[in-house]
């Protein structure tokens, strides 16, 4: 087993309100397994996310990551466990914008230098066609090269999981089918992938899928016979 969710709740105080945002979700996800995590706004995609990917704490429960158990690091041993085995994707890509490119797939790492991942940068650019956009900034690119920026920096370390929040959400039809078929080729080398999404296509191409509704997961059959999604 590549991920681990097991019994996770959190609740979120906001003020008066109370909001149980995951709310006793159990989740197995074996290496090579391709996840779509779907459900309406506010279902609580983006918090399971972070809870699986070492950046927010759960109230309850446990999460496990490749053997390790992300919440009993240090924040530091943490923060290298994450760049060292997980690989982020967003919808609103989250790139630096005074880095070019380049030093923006290399950031992750920059900390945790290895031998050959300027290399591996190098041919990240050429896969994704950003090889001629490698000294811009961000702020020059298309929002497909950001995305395709953010993928490449996703893969430099050779994550075992990729998290992926709605990545195609901000893209034109071209360049959403390249998120979809990178998942799917991470997914063919044994990469877990977790993908929140509205895609129809994306859903189709997981292996399974997985309703969340109020913090929880919904029956399938149930949520396709309530018409929703
Ligand atoms: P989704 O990604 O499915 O839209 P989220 O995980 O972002 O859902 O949010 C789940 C619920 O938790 C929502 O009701 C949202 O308003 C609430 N929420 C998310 N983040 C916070 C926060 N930092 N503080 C308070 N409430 C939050
Ligand atoms: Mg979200």
């Amino acid at each position: 087993m590549l991920l681990e969710l097991s019994h996770v709740r959190k609740v979120y105080t906001d003020g008066a309100r109370t909001v149980r945002a995951i709310d006793d979700v159990s989740l197995q996800v074996e290496a090579g397994e391709y996840i779509a995590v779907t459900g309406p706004s506010g279902c609580g995609k983006t918090t399971l996310l972070l809870i699986a990917g070492g950046l927010l704490r759960p109230d309850a429960g446990a999460v496990t990551l490749a053997g390790r158990e992300p919440y009993r690091l240090t924040p530091e041993q943490r923060t290298r466990f994450r760049a060292e085995t997980i690989g982020f994707v967003f919808q609103q890509f989250h790139l630096v914008p005074y880095l070019s490119v380049r030093e923006n797939v290399l950031s992750p790492v920059l900390a945790w230098w290895k031998e050959g991942l300027d290399r591996r940068a190098d041919e990240l650019l050429e896969r994704f066609g950003l090889a001629d956009r490698r000294d811009h900034r961000p702020a020059e690119l298309s929002t497909g090269e950001r995305q395709r920026t953010a993928l490449a920096r996703a893969l430099l370390h050779r994550p075992r999981v990729i998290l992926a929040d709605e990545p195609t959400g901000n893209l034109d039809a071209d360049n959403a089918a390249v998120v979809l078929q990178t998942l799917r080729d991470c997914a063919a080398e044994g990469i877990a992938v977790l993908h929140v999404t509205h895609n129809l296509a994306a859903a189709r191409q997981a292996d399974r899928v997985i309703p969340l509704q109020g913090g929880r997961i919904a029956e399938l059959q149930a949520t396709l016979a309530s018409g929703r999604e």
